[in-house]
């Protein structure tokens, strides 16, 4: 069998070791005889396993004692009513940071709570797209919080800086980038991520939130997305994504095997650098986000032919590439290449790309 890369944006690749792993287990988890997904949640094995899952996370994340963390449902998107929801209290706004396309959604269901002080953070330089420096994104004196994404999955772009707002709540959608590099928690109120991209399978959310922003969700704020009451319940007020929540405990386990996300960061930084050298130093691949604002997770790309993205498709599919088609609303490819992907996969792209250069352009 053709050794196949998996460039998918979510659900993406997992670490094959932990493949193994859970492909061992599936049938007999702990000597139970039975699988992870058929034990209660209430259970001591699956309570004892959620526990060493969550310190791993902290440990990875160095996650302060004052921050809480839930595993939840509702994805991405349910955050996106769970932030308004449980931060909002008696104001009437926030500031919404427009970087790209999540960014854009969450504001979107944001005007189903609030008024949302937009801020476009869209900018051109020299012709490349960017995101305008965080010292110039003017803040409202009555926001309830700050909401930005620092990572755009669609559009490729990322917000490397670190926010420093004073007392602002600050609140950060990591869907695409948590544990590609060490985070400073403690500059946040709230950091959400679904998992399909860098922590697991979907159906499992991590929240991390600091816990004096507990007790004050609205009165119709569901409980399920309530962070007081997951708080209370250790995440078992309903029945989690039980088995998710085991696999993104064998990637975290993983994690620290490799050496921690500041391994991760290294590594990332080597693969975004590979993929995007090949890109800039061809006429026939570009990319047009600013050096600064390029996302090291997902990189889209264009060929300077579209007539021959359906062969680069092709091809690169038929040499176990998987997943370069680029999301619908931008076209072209884009390749994701989050913690599970190594080096090794990052290469054999760039040699496939390279070699299609010299047959096609
Ligand atoms: N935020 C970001 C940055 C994302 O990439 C995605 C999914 N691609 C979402 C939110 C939405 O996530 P979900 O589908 O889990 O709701």
């Amino acid at each position: 069998m053709t050794q196949v890369y998996n460039f998918s944006s979510g659900p993406a690749m997992l670490p094959a070791d932990v493949m193994l792993l859970a492909q061992q287990e599936l049938r007999d988890w702990q000597g139970l005889g039975t699988s992870v997904m058929e034990v209660s949640h209430r259970g001591k094995p699956f309570i004892a396993a959620a526990e060493e899952a969550e310190k791993d996370f902290r440990d990875l994340l160095n996650i302060p004692s004052s921050y809480k963390v839930l595993f939840c449902h509702g994805g991405g998107r349910g955050q996106f009513s769970a932030i308004p929801l449980n931060l909002l209290g008696d104001k009437t706004t926030a500031d919404y940071v427009d970087g790209g396309y999540w960014a854009a959604s969450a504001v979107k269901e944001a005007h189903k709570y609030l008024k949302p002080n937009v801020i476009d953070a869209k900018i051109t330089v020299d012709g490349k797209r960017a995101i305008k420096p965080m010292s110039e994104w003017q803040l409202s004196e009555d926001a309830a919080y700050l909401h930005y994404c620092p990572n755009e999955t669609i559009d490729g772009i990322a917000i490397n800086e670190t926010p420093d707002f004073g007392d602002a709540i600050v609140t950060a959608d990591f869907s695409s980038t948590i544990l590609s590099h060490p985070i400073d928690v403690s500059r946040y109120g709230v950091i959400y991520a679904g998992a399909q991209k860098n922590i697991g399978p979907a159906g499992l959310t991590i929240v991390i939130v600091r816990e004096d922003l507990l007790g004050k969700a609205h009165s119709v704020c569901p409980s399920i997305i309530d962070y007081t009451v997951l708080s209370e319940n250790d995440s078992m007020f309903n029945t989690p994504p039980t088995f998710a929540w085991y696999l993104s405990g064998l990637v975290f386990k993983w994690l620290k095997q490799q050496g921690g996300v500041d391994v991760m960061n290294r590594i990332n930084q080597q693969k975004a650098d590979l993929l995007y050298g090949v890109i800039d130093n061809s006429d026939f691949y570009r990319n047009d986000v600013a050096s600064a604002n390029r996302s090291r997770m997902n990189v889209p790309f264009q060929l300077a032919d579209s007539k021959l993205d359906s062969l680069f498709l092709d091809e690169s599919f038929k040499a176990g590439l998987h997943a370069l088609k680029g999301h619908r609303v931008v076209g072209g490819m884009r390749a994701s290449i989050y913690n599970a992907m190594p080096l090794e996969g990052v290469k054999a792209l760039t040699d496939f790309m390279i070699d299609f250069e010299r047959r096609h352009g």
